[in-house]
């Protein structure tokens, strides 16, 4: 029965992991070396008391780490609760209490420096435990520095196999629409997902990818790690995106292809690119909607397919995928249902006629069984048919495509027209002289909502709000163009690089037009 612990192979021909050094052969681990260090640090949590269904919080940016504390604590039935390091006191407040997290893992020195994360354990009573990597002893080290109550330490317990409905991992949803959802995943949804992935990339030992994405969330968790290991390749794993050290390990490490949201795509687009450009079997895009215009272009500066794919944490990520060459890939469309069936349904949960706009909403071993601690979340998510509404609403194609065409919360209503605010981004950011563009609703006395835009222009560009009306108007009808336009240097985003359209519509209207 699939768990993690059955799904990462304990041999290959391919190492497992290389972590980019100032040498260049970097820090490399085969995989019987993960497998031993999994197996260890599993040993260590049982004998300070980490048992089934503990949850324990990770805390740690992309490093060895973190890949063999994940590991270990799912293996021991356990619960991994991964959050991002650079979180404030009362983020971590929320997440260790909503989890009940007996142990959090942070990065040595955390507690000599009483980090945010160490205060917000000892509020919760959990245990708090620093790792880190020895070199001369290559092992992954831990120490508890902070005794919690709820962490039973003392009591050792025994080591453990896990079972595939265990959940191996909670996360929360990215909060766009409202406060974050906690999102269990079982062994089997996860591993569901992996060989989901690994099918529609054909990922085989001889692929390496160069992990861009943050470990914390399901995109680099999923496709950027899990998926990649379990076809027995190589993930290169720098401790964060950095477009002036992505070229060099790139190509150093000999990598192929990357999964990445569509602001590291456009920030690379901008970047020195290597000449000539390395091989690249693929690009994936996934997370926020890529236009056609980044598209094209980084299809024509990589010389690559690029394969935008669609995703959300309550699918243990992966739900539909463009596909590779020589099958078709459509710009503006998500790709076909990849071990995930698909359907477009209305409010009553019926289907809609082909090519109508509907609630994407999907099925498959991949999907959570349902939020924790979120009843009326639980009963509006699901239909009676078993179907997950995800909350967006899309249309299929005629080659039945998904085409997402916004998130039902997020439609404009202009006095009862309902605008995709993607529709109108990307109208907007066809522009030769715009560099992003997002839309969203504001409040109008007239219509009720009316349509906004925040733009940025790209570097030594100038252009006026009649010119991009105009502009705008000749892609869509007059009732979708925006009637407000904002400038700004930045776009605000989420730590992943997402949009959301709330916190632009906020920072915006804080703004003089
Ligand atoms: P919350 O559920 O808390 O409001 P969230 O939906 O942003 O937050 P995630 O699970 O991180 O949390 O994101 C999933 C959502 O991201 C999808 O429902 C969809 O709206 C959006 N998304 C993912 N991939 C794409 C894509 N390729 N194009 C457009 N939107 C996408
Ligand atoms: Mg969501």
């Amino acid at each position: 029965m699939p768990t993690l612990s059955t799904a990462i192979p304990r041999e290959s021909p391919s190492p497992a992991i290389i972590v980019p050094t100032s040498s260049p052969e970097g820090l490399t681990i085969s995989y019987p070396e993960l497998s031993n260090l999994i197996s260890r640090f599993q040993s260590s949590l049982a004998e300070i008391g980490i048992t089934a269904h503990s949850a324990v919080s990770i805390a740690l940016p992309n490093t060895l780490p973190f890949v063999v504390s994940f590991f270990a604590v799912a293996n021991q039935r356990s619960i991994a609760a991964p959050l991002n390091p650079a979180y404030t006191q009362a983020e971590f407040e929320f997440y260790i209490d909503d989890l009940k997290s007996k142990l959090i893992i942070v990065p040595p020195g955390s507690t000599a420096a009483n980090a945010p994360s160490v205060r917000a354990a000892r509020k919760f009573g959990a245990a708090v435990a620093e790792v880190w990597w020895d070199n001369k002893a290559r092992d992954v080290k831990l120490k508890v520095t902070e005794d919690g109550k709820q962490a039973g330490r003392g009591k050792r317990t025994e080591v453990v196999v896990a079972q595939e409905e265990d959940v191996a991992l909670v996360l929360h949803t990215s909060g766009t629409t409202g406060r974050p959802k906690a999102v269990p995943l079982s062994h089997k949804n996860l591993t569901r997902t992996m060989s989901n992935i690994i099918n529609t990339y054909q990922l085989t030992s001889t692929d390496r990818t160069y992990l861009v994405m943050p470990l914390f969330h399901v995109h680099g968790l999923l496709a950027g790690f899990l998926a990649p290991l379990a076809s027995s390749g190589t993930v290169i794993i720098p401790p964060k995106f950095s477009a002036s050290t992505f070229w060099r390990d790139f190509i150093t490490h000999k990598a192929n292809w990357y999964t990445a949201v569509p602001t590291i795509h456009q920030i690379l687009l901008k970047s020195p690119l290597p000449s000539p450009i390395p091989k690249i079997r693929f690009i994936r895009s996934c997370s926020s909607p890529l236009s056609p215009t980044t598209f094209y272009a980084l299809e024509a500066a990589l010389e690559a397919p690029v394969l935008e794919a669609y995703a959300m944490t309550e699918a243990a990520h992966q739900m539909t995928s463009n596909p590779l060459p020589p099958a078709k890939r459509k710009p503006g469309t998500v790709g076909i249902g990849q071990g995930v069936e698909v359907a477009i349904l209305d409010d009553a949960g019926n289907p809609v006629p082909h090519g109508e706009e509907g609630e994407i909403c999907i099925r498959g071993e991949n999907v959570t069984k349902g939020y924790i601690n979120n009843p009326s979340a639980n009963a509006s998510s699901f239909t009676s048919t078993g179907f997950f509404r995800t909350g967006d609403q899309g249309k299929l194609d005629e080659d039945n495509y998904v085409v997402i065409t916004g998130r039902i919360k997020e439609l404009i209503n202009r006095g009862g027209e309902k605008i995709s605010p993607i529709e109108v981004d990307n109208a907007i950011s066809s522009h030769p002289k715009v560099a992003e563009a997002v839309s969203f609703a504001v409040e109008s006395e007239m219509y009720g909502q009316e349509v906004a835009a925040a733009v940025v222009v790209k570097e030594g560009q100038q252009v006026t709000k009649e010119e991009l009306g105009k502009w705008t108007r000749e892609k869509v009808a007059k009732f979708k163009v925006p009637t407000k336009w904002y400038f700004t240097d930045v776009m605000p985003k989420t730590a992943t690089g997402k949009i959301q359209r709330r916190i632009v519509a906020e920072a915006m209207l804080k703004k003089p037009k």
